[in-house]
């Protein structure tokens, strides 16, 4: 660790995020701070769906038995399928390009983002994340569940509901108005009005949020690699998500079935 002498205070520095930030991004804590956000993103997203993607097309029956609708064939990724995930996808990554430069101002606007600080203590980290969690649950919650009134379902929410049987990818179609308020304000309302926040917890925060919601579209209700499958009752998941993209209604939460029992909103149904 090492002990940077400011001009009115000592600050401790963590060794990892104060050398890639000198020998690798020109000492910019803005440059530090893009890069190892949309590398956090890349990293999940990508490694997430490739294994659903390996899976779809490889019949492993150990993993198929936990398919949600078996009902219906496999995806396989038909050519329609392809065509919207790929265009889903890139204008995707362009809304990334474009936003998480600026979030690093966002997030300065009310409190301080550390690039260079020691990374916070546990206990700092946990209340942080579970403050986001709460935040971005409550947001989506309403968001979604007005998202579902005609109007608004027929022009903004329907082309999230494009495919009745999800896979990973589908979270990325969305209208833009959708992504604003769901993949942006809900998701960053939270960590923009605390003050102190690291850039090693909004790492951590993409990871959580990402991994998520690729688990809750996957298709199956994997075991042990589903925070569901620990704490069913408490947390929101792919069963629950599942269920919406077949019947488009039910389940508004993302994270926890609180809203959708407190609302009377909360329904399952698996495939024997
Ligand atoms: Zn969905
Ligand atoms: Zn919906």
């Amino acid at each position: 660790m090492n002990i940077t002498k400011t001009s009115d205070s000592i600050e401790l520095s963590s060794p990892f995020f104060n050398s890639l930030c000198d020998k690798c991004f020109f000492s910019s804590e803005w440059l530090t701070f893009t890069i190892c956000t949309y590398f956090t993103f890349q990293t999940v997203f990508w490694l997430y769906n490739l294994f659903l993607i390996y899976i779809e097309f490889n019949d492993i029956p150990s993993i198929d038995k936990y398919r949600i609708q078996k009902h219906k064939a496999k995806l396989r990724f038909q050519p329609e399928i392809i065509r919207q995930m790929k265009e889903g996808t890139i204008k995707h990554q362009l809304s990334l390009i474009l936003t998480l430069p600026l979030l690093y101002y966002l997030l300065s606007y009310f409190g301080h983002i550390s690039v260079r600080s020691s990374i916070p203590s546990l206990l700092t980290i946990t209340y942080q994340i579970i403050l986001f969690i709460l935040g971005e649950d409550f947001l989506f919650y309403w968001t979604h569940y007005l998202f579902h009134t005609p109007w608004l379902y027929k022009h903004i929410h329907k082309k999230h509901h494009i495919f009745k049987q999800p896979t990973g990818v589908v979270f990325v179609l969305a209208d833009p108005w959708e992504s604003l308020l769901q993949n942006q304000v809900a998701v960053w309302l939270v960590p923009i009005v605390i003050k102190e926040k690291h850039l090693f917890t909004i790492c951590l925060w993409i990871f959580i949020r990402v991994y998520q919601t690729i688990n809750a579209h996957s298709g199956y209700d994997l075991p042990y690699i589903s925070p569901q499958y620990y704490f069913p009752w408490l947390l929101s998941g792919t069963l629950q998500h599942d269920y919406h993209h077949q019947y488009a209604k039910m389940n508004y939460g993302s994270f926890l079935t609180l809203w959708d029992r407190l609302m009377n909103t909360h329904k399952i149904k698996r495939d024997n």
